[in-house]
């Protein structure tokens, strides 16, 4: 069979092929892939590199980073200083080793939780690097073996994931000049460190040096950081971080990294030099098709490694999907395991909705930062009228228990249709109380709904109950003052 031999209608027949559906990689988007397939009764293999179960989410990215964070946070003491004093800390001598065994442990049970799911819903796991021979035939091949195993599927989905991103002009020797998969083998605390990049992962990183004491300093060509962010937000964060000792080096460029025993020097095209004993370059992230041979299923990637795909996740081969990071944007494991749910779906014909259009980012900084919806500025420009609510969290009883005075968070309302239009936390648990906002706008809620409910106290979603008050305060001063 070709490819153009298969036709765009989802077909019942296994066919004469091994499996139903083959995954390329097991990371959030191929797992969901599999297991969404394997519960709508078909044949499923995952094709992994040994070490890898779990994909980058598992393994370098999400869960090691949240995890480091939270051994951060919590060896410290960082979140308990307003209540137990500047000084406080569960540990004065923090060691890599230390905040390493939180996150090998918590690494070891995703795995095995991952294991699980594909073992009880009978995906075969074959171990090795996945290529394609032709467009239904993949090559597994483990240890650069010369023979290679073969096997056939009916779809194929390529969730592949992505590599960071290293520019030609940065030699890295993986101890002083690293990426953020390199930082998972420091073995030691750096004094200081340069963050190149003030993206998500950049910051995130940077924030927990900051924490553990590091002089940290960030480059970044770009104005700002976290450009994304509702700006007072970003700012909040930032003031915090200037308190941690990390200084700033906006709309600078980054020549060049000399690195030598002593420790590296960062010189700048503006002709500054930052000394440091590490450098970790966050410079956005690679799609991980190299390996692929896509031409021999009759498809490319663009030059950052990416495949295009359509709403459905198709790729320009009909029977073969891509999903994750190997697309490009949003590049979170939130949404992959979505897309890959979904691709399953639509490969077999199963009745699938496409997702709510209001989407959280979550931003795992210390403190973290949460957001969906618009931001002011998007809002202004479109000229759509809108009030602001804020809450403080050192204005909630449940902020002043948990040591928190630095929190808010901020409602955008329409002034008209009294509906949700954005919700931008910074602070203790804003990854989590962002949901509730989101529920309410993408119901398509209004204001009302948060004034009108009674919610736990002490809690900090009360904050949402006291940014709605603030909000709606405001719109009937304006129309009081307007009769
Ligand atoms: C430091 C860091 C922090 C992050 N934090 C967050 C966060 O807080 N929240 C969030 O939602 N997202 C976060 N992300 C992003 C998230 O990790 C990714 O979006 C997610 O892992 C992408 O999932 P994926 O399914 O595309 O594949 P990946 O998780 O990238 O996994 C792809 C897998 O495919 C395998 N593979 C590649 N090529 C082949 C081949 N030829 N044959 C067989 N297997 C192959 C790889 O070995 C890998 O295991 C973070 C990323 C990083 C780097």
């Amino acid at each position: 069979m070709t490819v153009s031999d298969v036709p765009d209608e989802p077909l019942d027949d296994a066919g004469p092929y091994d499996y139903d559906l083959v995954v390329l990689g097991s990371g959030p988007g191929g797992q969901k892939a599999a297991i969404a397939a394997a519960k709508l009764g078909r044949k499923v293999a995952i094709i992994e590199r040994r070490h890898m179960m779990g994909g980058v989410s598992v393994n370098t990215g999400t869960i090691p980073s949240k995890t480091l964070r939270e051994a951060v946070m919590y060896l410290t003491g960082m979140a308990q200083r307003e209540v137990y004093g500047a000084s406080y800390r569960v540990k004065s001598d923090i060691t890599m080793d230390d905040l390493f065994a939180r996150t090998h442990h918590v690494i070891g049970r995703e795995i095995e939780v991952i294991r699980a799911q594909l073992l009880r819903n009978h995906v075969d796991v074959l171990n090795g690097t996945g290529s394609f021979v032709d467009a239904h035939t993949l090559a597994v091949t483990e240890g650069g073996s010369a023979h290679p195993r073969t096997i056939t599927g009916r779809f194929v989905v390529i969730a592949t994931g992505s590599t960071p991103h290293r520019p030609d002009t940065v030699q890295f020797d993986e101890r002083r000049v690293l990426d953020s998969d390199g930082v998972l083998a420091l073995e030691n605390v750096p004094t200081s460190i340069v963050v190149v990049g003030a993206g998500i992962i950049g910051i995130e990183y940077a924030s927990m040096f900051a924490a553990l004491g590091s002089r940290v300093t960030v480059v970044d060509k770009r104005p700002a950081m976290l450009e994304m962010c509702d700006p007072e937000v970003a700012e909040s964060l930032k003031f915090h971080l200037r308190d941690l000792s990390v200084s700033f080096r906006f709309g600078e460029e980054v020549a060049g990294v000399d690195s030598n025993t002593h420790g590296t020097v960062t010189r700048l095209v503006s002709g500054k030099r930052i000394a440091a004993d590490a450098v970790m370059y966050s410079a956005g992230r690679q799609g991980q098709t190299d390996a692929l041979d896509l031409e021999k299923a009759g498809l490319t990637a663009d030059s950052r490694g990416r495949i295009t795909v359509d709403a459905q996740y198709r790729t320009a081969v009909a029977h073969i999907f891509a999903v994750g990071d190997v697309i490009g944007f949003p590049a979170l494991a939130a949404t992959s395991m979505d897309q890959g749910r979904l691709a399953a779906y639509h490969a077999f014909g199963e009745p699938a909705r496409e997702l709510q259009s209001v989407q959280p980012i979550g931003i795992y900084t210390i403190p973290e930062i949460s957001y969906c919806g618009r931001t002011e500025e998007e809002l202004t420009t479109s000229a759509v009228p809108y009030e602001v609510g804020i809450a403080r969290y050192r204005e909630l009883a449940r902020g002043q228990i948990v040591g928190d005075s630095y929190g808010m968070l901020k409602l955008l309302v329409h002034t008209e249709t009294r509906e949700l239009l954005g919700v931008h936390i910074f602070g203790t648990l804003a990854t989590d109380l962002v949901h509730i906002g989101q529920a309410i706008m993408a119901c398509g809620g209004t204001v009302d709904y948060l004034v009108d409910t009674v919610l736990n106290y002490p809690t900090l979603s009360e904050a949402y109950k006291v940014a709605a008050l603030d909000a709606t305060n405001k719109i009937r001063q304006v129309a009081r003052f307007s009769e």
